[in-house]
């Protein structure tokens, strides 16, 4: 019952920018330009990282 947000994980992958290391969703996209710099970071760079939606 508590888990109304099943399609959530509660594990997500952001960016981290290689440049600024602003840290911005993937939105599930492989590469995408950094919203502050404009240096487009991508998964085959290693720049993901993990995100927990929980505290902790
Ligand atoms: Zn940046």
């Amino acid at each position: 019952m508590p888990n109304k947000d099943q399609t959530e994980a509660t594990t997500e992958l952001s960016f981290k920018c290689a440049n600024c290391g602003h840290m911005y969703p993937t939105d599930n996209l492989r590469e995408k330009p950094c919203p502050v710099c404009g240096r487009t970071n991508s998964v085959e760079e290693g720049c993901l990282i993990n995100v927990s939606n929980e505290d902790y």
